[in-house]
């Protein structure tokens, strides 16, 4: 459960301003059990969760095992006197959330040195699994040896090992609070980075509120534990690296679907502004596609199956085709349960001050104006699966070698800006092949290596590949009577 700001500013007409915090439940397959709007945060969500107790009840579905939050996961005002129907629930606070708030002592979070904190409270944190650990190891040495690279040392290795290679491939765990090891790392690892400073004299941590901020949230060490017996990773598959094939897990811990959810749902509203009945329809229909989304990659649609999100035409052509065929064209529907009663958006808002939405009068008053047709939305919702507390490995040889300042150059590099003699190169050289190219110094435009190009993604290649971007001639190409470039009209337009 998490909540967010971002989309409450949209909202139009007399109910603005009374909006202030959109609260979400994901579940283990990144879709959102419910989404409502409230007046503040934690407050009034005891009629959601009564609705959900109520959901898993009539549907049958054991009590989920644990839960992750952003806020009150223990204390008096704790998330588990919501759910008092469910005992047995282990309530946790959300592992980024913790990271974000003893990263509140840094000065900056622009700092150089801060994502090497970052980085670090992570390892204090987690602890990898040495089995995968080990696989993907072996797995990466086999790869790295086909394309004639061969790391002498371990720490060499995992130079070449990226974080999200091993988000997908490794599973971690938490430190455990029965040791104290995870509070003895986090304290000591503060008072290394006590005295850090970047090579213009800037303290990464504000030293006079470190202390108060530690002795406050060191309580939360045991919120952020693994429950014990709760298999928080699925298997979704395996991929082939070097000779070794290796399992791709994905990681239901904490909220980092909702995080992802959070990006989008700003973006299901088009445009700044909605009125209550737009912003509504806009976020149920966003919260809709978004859980088929999630459905599909859960249950791995066959590709060839016809995709639609409305609900109501698959189920006709299912039903229809049942009749006709024989057989459902669309297995991978299912078919809805009755509507439990549960508020959703705004309706949740508006219940709690004894206002409803006035659907009647908007769709009478929207009949009398002609609305515009606005394009079809085609694009996919697309989840974002990064987890924000993975650590490189590389960092750990950083902190051996460190108690050196890292100086701005080294961690942030700047793009280099081009002379004007780049320019006039790069508009003397042919453009008739590749129009698109992406030069980055002078000396890579003098060297005749294969020039950079920017990848156009896969779901749009082909339009990219028939609509080049067109480079304005200079006038010396002009007199050259060189082939021109051509701007050539998209399939879609040929078409229509
Ligand atoms: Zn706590």
């Amino acid at each position: 459960m998490y909540s967010t700001r971002k989309v409450v500013g949209m909202l139009a007409g007399p109910e603005r301003g009374t909006a202030f915090w959109a609260t979400n439940i994901g579940n283990e397959y990144g879709q959102v059990l419910m989404s409502v709007i409230t007046a503040a945060e934690g407050h009034g969500l005891a009629s959601m969760a009564e609705g959900i107790m109520t959901r898993y009840r009539q549907a049958g579905v054991d009590i989920p095992p644990v839960l992750y939050v952003d806020r009150d996961c223990c204390g008096t005002s704790s998330v588990q006197n919501l759910c008092y129907c469910w005992q047995d629930i282990n309530i946790r606070l959300d592992i980024w959330h913790f990271m974000r708030r003893i990263s509140g002592v840094c000065s900056t979070d622009s700092h150089p040195l801060y994502g090497l904190l970052m980085n670090h409270l992570s390892r204090c944190i987690f602890k990898w699994d040495n089995g995968d650990l080990e696989l993907l190891n072996t797995a990466k040495r086999q790869e790295l040896g086909q394309k004639l690279m061969h790391p002498q040392t371990d720490a060499d290795l995992e130079k070449f090992i990226s974080k999200n290679e091993l988000a997908l491939h490794c599973r971690r765990t938490t430190r455990g609070s029965n040791e104290t090891t995870t509070t003895d790392l986090i304290y000591n690892m503060l008072k290394r980075y006590q005295d850090a400073k970047d090579s213009l004299g800037v303290p990464l941590l504000r030293s006079t509120i470190m202390q108060s901020v530690w002795e406050k949230q060191k309580h939360h060490i045991a919120c952020i534990q693994d429950p014990p017996c709760v298999q928080l990773y699925i298997q979704t598959g395996a991929l082939k690296k070097g000779d070794t094939t290796l399992p791709t897990y994905r990681c239901a811990r904490g909220s980092t679907s909702l995080e992802s959810f959070h990006l989008h749902l700003a973006r299901f509203i088009p445009g700044t502004l909605a009125n209550e009945i737009l912003f509504q329809a806009y976020l149920v229909e966003g919260l809709s596609r978004w859980n088929q989304n999630r459905g599909d990659n859960a249950v791995s649609v066959a590709k060839d199956e016809p995709h639609c999100y409305s609900q109501q035409l698959r189920h006709e052509v299912n039903r229809l085709s049942a009749d006709v065929l024989g057989k459902n064209l669309l297995p991978s529907y299912s078919t809805p349960r009755k509507y439990t009663g549960e508020l959703i958006g705004l309706d949740y808002l508006l219940s709690h001050t004894g206002k409803a939405l006035q659907y009647a009068s908007f769709i009478e008053k929207s009949e009398e104006t002609e609305i515009p047709d606005l394009p079809d939305d085609t694009e996919l919702v697309t989840e974002n699966t990064d987890d924000l507390t993975s650590e490189a490995l590389a960092a750990a040889t950083l902190l051996e070698e460190e108690n050196r300042p890292v100086s701005l150059e080294e961690t942030r590099p700047i793009l280099p800006i081009l002379s004007e003699k780049v320019y006039q190169a790069l508009a003397n050289e042919s453009v008739q092949s590749d129009p698109i190219v992406c030069p980055v110094t002078s000396e890579q435009m003098k060297r005749p290596s294969p020039v950079r190009r920017m990848q156009p993604s896969t779901a749009n290649k082909e339009s990219v590949q028939s609509d080049p971007i067109v480079c304005p001639a200079t006038s010396e190409q002009m007199k050259r009577h060189a082939p021109v470039l051509r701007m050539q009209p998209s399939k879609a337009y040929i078409e229509s």
